[in-house]
């Protein structure tokens, strides 16, 4: 455990806590690599890499959560799953600026669960953002949305996604 690590940008406490043993009890050995060690599946190997669902939602792996529509996911042909907006709430980042570049990881927001990263500016779909999700990480429910659950973009709106970190960091939450 890193206590002293931010722990997304949002600043959310997750609700779901667990130690790595209490993980490894419910998970599989390749959940617990993705999801609790932020591994990454190999392309184009994953169950729902070319799968898309008229209908139905995806959940957490960890924890079942809804984090995404059947109709937020599209063909990016990138070989994992990737989706173009999150159930309201649902989706945390945290960005990452080390070694020169900008790059932000998506995970769960009640457990902490990595669920791949998360892109913007490519213009793929009117969304603009392309969540880049492990087959792992998740699991199709087929079954609509639960009742009252909004979807959004995860990424703030008109500013870039490092516009909140840097401000972390500038408000005194610099690293080492
Ligand atoms: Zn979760």
């Amino acid at each position: 455990m890193s206590g002293m690590s931010k722990l997304n940008d949002q600043g959310v406490t997750y609700k779901v806590t667990k130690s790595d043993a209490e993980w490894q009890k419910e998970l599989s050995r390749e959940e617990f690599y993705i999801l609790r060690e932020k591994g990454t599946e190999r392309p184009r190997t994953g169950q729902y890499d070319k799968f898309y669902p008229k209908e139905g939602h995806f959940v957490c792996a960890g924890c079942g959560t809804p984090l995404y529509s059947a109709a937020a996911k599209f063909d990016s042909g990138c070989g994992w799953p990737a989706f173009d907006k999150i159930v309201e709430g649902a989706v945390v980042t945290q960005t990452d600026r080390s070694m020169g570049m900008v790059r932000v990881e998506i995970m769960c927001g009640n457990c902490g669960g990595h669920l791949g990263h998360v892109f913007e500016g490519e213009r793929m779909t009117p969304t603009n953002e392309r969540h880049c999700v492990n087959s792992i990480s998740v699991k199709y429910v087929d079954e609509p949305l639960p009742e009252g659950k909004r979807e959004a973009k995860v990424l703030p709106k008109s500013e870039p996604a490092t516009r909140q970190s840097l401000l972390a960091e500038l408000l005194g939450k610099k690293d080492a």
